[in-house]
């Protein structure tokens, strides 16, 4: 493997009862830009993440069990504050293990993660729980209010497309309803948790409150994790089929879960839409992160009369996109995550020729130079001529990848759209207001956009219907999940 990459290569330790404990042995972290070695990766075995869920049964049972709303809150608007103090860091990381342009990572990812942490401190600190008076016969009267606790010791585990985003999109509502965690970050982006866990003990938090065990699913951390026994709860974002295995896992348990999963989200181009802006949202919301967002469209449903401007709008966008270094401010599209990503994808491509696609743009491996050969680099891809039913029209590619079929009616756009196992989040692109409000609503997915991508309000439920996932999180729909309600009737 070669190590073209000129800066040091990083030991990357799990965080356990508030050290850092190295693991019995290291696996290697491959930079997806150039194939350069930048990181040893501790693995925790069995015994290292029992050691974690017992210092965070500790824990829970320690004074941290008795904080207040208040104190939550406070600590956690501290938290936001550290990560901006150590805002650079945080980006090196996470450009490091994912190769996205470094303004990304500061304007989503960095960005976000500080806002998590304020967004649950606003949403705890505001919400309380029922109370009801009750008639009793014969005149007398009960009080009855509910107390929320917190679910326990909770098992976090995330994927790699937005690392630091999604982990403290369930961290922070966590630590807000008092639970303690265990985190398993992805095997292939470690090190952006490890250095939040430093983080959160530099605001305060006590030990073995948040523990982070690096390694991979089954027979390894993940695994160890979502199979202990003493483990209360989990939540996890990832592929719908680690979905299944986890629940698999947790079933002789009974635990609850909270999962965001897979993708195969569909876009709704109507004739009347402005051409120029949604041109300009669906190259947003196919090619952003490399294709690589859950959230991100593979499936466009164009109305004929606007069919090729369409197409020809978003293949200008496409070839218009540079892949390059992340420091590179020209740059706007990083590598896929990994060597074994990229097979996955160019897999796809294969299916897509042989399912009679046409490529209207890219559809192979971007020549950058000898320094960045090593990196798993992929073109931006689009594809037309395929059918609704083909595979690569109903499987989760997770690349930068879309393909464009027409419609004629509403209606079977409507049906073209819903007719898929997942169902995470559409578009719907008119200019039409009417028409927006009523496909939106027939959209049978978590989210559904009119005339935009990606935007949403924290506090607004996120999550997915079939293969896509279970529950919702966001605002109080997160606190739900992550809390316990103890009901109390007092007889007056
Ligand atoms: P993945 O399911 O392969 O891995 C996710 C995490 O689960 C990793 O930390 C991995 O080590 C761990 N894991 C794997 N198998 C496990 C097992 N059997 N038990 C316990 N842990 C296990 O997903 P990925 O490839 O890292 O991420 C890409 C996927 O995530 C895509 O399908 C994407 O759509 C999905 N995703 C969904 C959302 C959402 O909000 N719905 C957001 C981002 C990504």
């Amino acid at each position: 493997m070669s190590r073209s990459n000129s800066l040091p290569v990083r030991e990357i330790r799990n965080f356990v009862d508030g050290a850092p404990v190295d693991g019995v042995h290291t696996f290697d972290k491959i930079s997806p830009v150039d194939g350069s070695l930048i990181g040893r990766v501790h693995e925790a075995d069995q015994v290292l993440v029992d050691v974690a869920v017992r210092a965070a049964r500790r824990a829970l049972d320690g004074p941290w069990g008795s904080t207040t709303v208040p104190e939550r809150a406070q600590l956690l608007r501290r938290i936001a504050d550290g990560i901006e103090n150590r805002f650079d860091e945080l980006v090196a990381a996470e450009v490091a293990d994912t190769g996205k342009p470094v303004a990304m990572a500061k304007e989503l990812d960095v960005a976000r993660a500080a806002a998590n942490f304020r967004a649950f401190a606003d949403t705890v600190s505001a919400t309380g729980l029922d109370s009801f008076l009750t008639e009793l016969p014969g005149g007398r009267k009960a009080l009855n209010y509910a107390v929320r606790k917190p679910l326990g010791v909770v098992a976090v585990i995330v994927p790699w497309n937005l690392p630091l985003l999604l982990l403290t999109w369930k961290l922070a509502p966590a630590l807000a309803c008092g639970n303690t965690v265990v985190v398993k970050p992805s095997e292939e982006t470690p090190s952006s948790a490890t250095l939040l866990a430093e983080i959160l003990q530099e605001a305060g938090l006590p030990n073995g409150v948040c523990n982070v065990v690096h390694g991979f699913g089954p027979e390894s951390a993940g695994g160890f994790l979502t199979e202990h026994p003493d483990v209360d709860g989990v939540t996890f974002t990832g592929e719908s089929a680690t979905g299944s295995a986890i629940m698999r896992a947790v079933a002789p348990r009974v635990r609850p879960v909270s999962f965001e999963l897979g993708g195969k989200n569909a876009a709704l181009v109507f004739a009347d839409t402005d051409i120029e802006r949604a041109v300009d949202g669906l190259a947003r919301s196919v090619f952003t992160n490399t294709g690589q967002v859950c959230l991100c469209t593979e499936r466009v449903y164009i109305q004929r009369p606007v069919f090729d401007e369409i197409a020809a709008g978003l293949a200008e966008r496409a070839r218009a996109l540079r892949p390059g270094r992340p420091d590179d401010p020209a740059t706007t599209t990083g590598p896929l995550i990994s060597q074994a990503h990229r097979e996955k994808v160019l897999s796809y491509f294969e299916l897509a020729r042989k399912e009679g696609a046409e490529v209207l743009a890219g559809g192979g491996i971007p020549d950058l130079g000898p320094d960045l050969a090593g990196g798993s680099w992929i073109e931006p891809t689009l594809w037309t001529g395929l059918a609704h039913t083909d595979r690569t029209m109903r499987e989760e590619v997770f690349g930068p990848v879309a393909g464009l079929i027409p419609f004629d009616t509403e209606e079977e756009g409507v049906r073209l759209a819903n007719d898929s196992p997942y169902g995470l989040a559409s578009c719907v692109w008119t200019s039409d207001l009417d028409r927006g409000h009523r496909v939106a609503q027939q959209m049978r997915t978590g989210m559904a956009w009119v005339n935009t991508w990606f935007l949403r309000d924290l506090r607004s439920p996120f999550g997915g219907t079939g293969l896509s996932g279970i529950g919702r999180e966001g605002g109080t729909h997160s606190l739900h999940f992550y809390s316990e309600p103890t009901n109390v009737c007092v007889q007056l």
